[in-house]
């Protein structure tokens, strides 16, 4: 994927330099498999680009200011920190304990994670066993982690129907393909559909016979059903669907990805053997701290309030964006947006030219299976910065 550069050779409206950029992202992008570069590797690769918005990665910027001033007060100006460092953690099973009585759950039903990416692997590679239906698109890791033995169905969401699922639909491929186990993202990555709470519940009532069902909630702070902004959540079910694995990840809502915290909630004798078999210390200390925080009422005060501001914020920035000719967005009750580009720009050059112009950075979709290559997700930053990833994306189409 070499190109050779040329500075007599100015084809386009780019700058050289510009272009030299560009050449260097892409070959990131494809150094990156079926995720993308991280800002630091893109940083590091690129030093002279003007990095302005990450609107890539999926995050609450507001939640990690709140999470930051906690943590210097009462890490860094008290010396905890040395101990955090110094001593092991707890073990899983006691931060579960202290999880379980703010989930209001058993901690027996709790796998706490080095992130939920922990549990989806420990859950994919122990609980799926021949046939699971993944809904296109989605996050990769439900179809990569699979084990050699075990077929993944794809059930492809159509963009004219805003990805919504069908639940009758869902079932007739369950039944017809003998699916044994399914994965649900609520709301989903990267399109933000969402399938409201009796949906899901008539659709957990009608599966009862498979063998695992995971609800991934990881975005469901920004999601909601009513003018409350409540979120809605199925961990309380799993005593009652016994199939039902709930998991979520504390990265995108509470701004805290670096630190890797996340948990399934599960039947209690899947949690059991799960735990027999190893996970001792896999969750740091640092994410232990932040699991103390979630249990503390003024932490989840404080973050409730930034979470619904963020909520009335990521809405504005929806109209706002759907306003914009040349693109067209779809409905999202996550922290993003999955916009299909009208222009005829292919989303790999629409993204990686973005980033070098406007120092905006977005997700190409490209690389997800079940889109074509003209979708962009965009993720919803605080208003400042949105207000410049309206200017980029007006820029990039000409208004
Ligand atoms: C980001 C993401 C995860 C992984 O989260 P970590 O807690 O950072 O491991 C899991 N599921 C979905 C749908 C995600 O978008």
């Amino acid at each position: 994927m070499k190109h050779d550069f040329n500075a007599n050779e100015i084809v386009n409206v780019y700058s050289t330099e510009d272009d030299l950029m560009y050449n260097q992202i892409l070959e990131l992008k494809h150094e990156s498999g079926s995720h993308s570069p991280s800002i630091n590797t893109i940083r590091e690769r690129l030093p002279k680009l003007q990095f302005k918005v990450d609107a890539c990665f999926l995050s609450n910027p507001y939640a990690t200011n709140l999470f930051m001033e906690y943590f210097q007060t009462e890490v860094v100006n008290t010396g905890r920190l040395r101990e955090i460092l110094e001593f092991y953690p707890s073990q899983m099973s006691v931060i579960a304990k202290k999880l379980g009585k703010a989930l209001g759950v058993s901690s027996k039903n709790i796998f706490v994670g080095n992130g939920a990416i922990e549990p989806i692997q420990a859950v994919i590679h122990n609980f799926v066993k021949k046939r699971i239906l993944v809904n296109i698109p989605t996050f990769s890791s439900y179809y990569e982690f699979v084990r050699e033995d075990v077929q993944v169905v794809y059930n492809r969401l159509l963009p004219d129907n805003d990805f919504e699922i069908s639940i009758d639909n869902l079932v007739e491929i369950i039944t017809t393909n003998e699916i044994d186990s399914l994965v649900l993202i609520n709301p989903n990555n990267p399109d933000g559909s969402y399938l409201c709470k009796d949906k899901i519940t008539d659709l957990l009532e009608r599966l009862r016979h498979l063998e695992t069902i995971i609800i991934d909630e990881s975005f469901v702070h920004f999601a909601y059903e009513s003018d409350e902004l409540e979120p809605i959540s199925f961990i309380d079910m799993v005593n009652y669907f016994p199939n039902l694995v709930v998991v979520k990840s504390m990265s995108k809502d509470f701004g805290i990805a670096g630190l890797r915290a996340g948990y399934a909630v599960m039947r209690e004798s899947r949690v059991t053997r799960l735990s027999e078999r190893g996970y001792l210390w896999n969750v740091n200390g640092l994410a232990e701290y932040f699991f103390d925080l979630y249990t503390k009422e003024d932490f989840l005060s404080e973050y409730d309030k930034l979470r619904k501001r963020y909520i009335a914020e990521t809405k504005d920035f929806y109209k706002e964006l759907s306003r914009i000719n040349g693109i067209k967005t779809h409905p999202t009750r996550a922290n993003f947006i999955l916009i299909e580009l009208l222009n005829g720009m292919l989303a790999d050059e629409f993204v990686f030219r973005m980033l070098v112009r406007y120092g905006v950075y977005t997700r190409t979709c490209s690389d997800k299976i079940g889109l074509g290559n003209k979708y962009v997700r965009v993720a919803s930053r605080g208003k400042e910065e949105n207000a410049r990833i309206i200017e980029a994306f007006k820029g990039m189409l000409g208004e």
